[in-house]
């Protein structure tokens, strides 16, 4: 039985103020909820996170990470920072660092390697675009991102991972995935962690995003394969977070 898992990806947004009232309304309001839930925030804002969350039953964690260890990389940040303000997951591969600063599945790979090599649980991402999907390129597409993770990892460390599954046309775009569509590509996300290790493929996470929000979530996550969501715009309001929570 899979814990659903809710995670809010806060993408370049907040202030110290705003990320206050944020986190005090969605801890206020986790009481009675069966879904775990934790908020990806914007680096400098880790320290804040782990102030208010620490205790609470919200984690919290990273948007990307450096392949790289400590060294002379300018501007980025490695594993071992994160892992220092206690930080449960990272975020690997969305869509918007795949598209605006070329990042490789390779790289991707990378970068979920070093995120378990600090104890920490990377969240993948992978997604189509509409053209892709169009083209009838789905599932290439989407095996593909996932393949060069799997094909890096030892058997044992495909156990750690979450995946997300994320159509590109749908985040942001107020454009979800039927259930049904989601359910499908999830199912062949499955097939392939098992080829790789049968038992993750019962215990690893696969989330949906993509304009996932309080009136379309409880559909979505009924779907057998859909384990909980990653939500943009809608983590950014306590409300509409807790709704997709508490729509578990
Ligand atoms: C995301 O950026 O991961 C995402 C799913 O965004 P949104 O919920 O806004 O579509």
């Amino acid at each position: 039985m899979r814990t659903k898992l809710i995670v809010g990806n806060w993408k370049m947004n907040g202030s110290r103020a705003v990320n206050a009232a944020l986190l005090e309304g969605v801890v206020a309001g986790m009481a009675g909820a069966r879904a775990e839930a934790a908020v990806c925030v914007p680096a400098p804002y880790l320290q804040q996170c782990q102030d208010v969350l620490t205790g609470t039953q919200v984690a919290w964690g990273a948007q990307d990470v450096s392949v790289h260890s400590c060294g002379a990389y300018t501007g980025e940040i490695c594993a071992s920072m994160l892992a220092e303000f206690a930080c449960r997951y990272v975020i690997v591969g969305h869509s918007e660092r795949r598209a605006y600063h070329r990042e490789s599945s390779e790289l991707v790979a990378e970068k979920a390697r070093a995120v378990l090599a600090d104890g920490m649980t990377p969240i993948v991402c992978v997604g189509e675009t509409l053209a892709q999907r169009e083209a009838g390129e789905t599932v290439p597409v989407v095996s593909g991102m996932l393949g060069a993770v799997l094909g890096l990892l030892a058997p044992e460390q495909v156990a750690q991972i979450v995946v997300a599954y994320e159509p590109v046309w749908a985040i942001g775009t107020g454009m979800n995935a039927t259930p049904q569509m989601a359910q499908e590509v999830h199912v062949g996300l499955r097939e392939q962690l098992r080829a790789r290790n049968p038992e993750a493929a019962q215990t690893v996470r696969i989330l949906y995003g993509g304009s996932m929000k309080p009136e379309n979530a409880r559909e979505l996550l009924a779907e057998p394969d859909i384990d909980g969501g990653l939500i943009g715009g809608a983590a950014l309001k306590a409300t509409d977070f807790l709704g997709i929570i508490h729509a578990v």
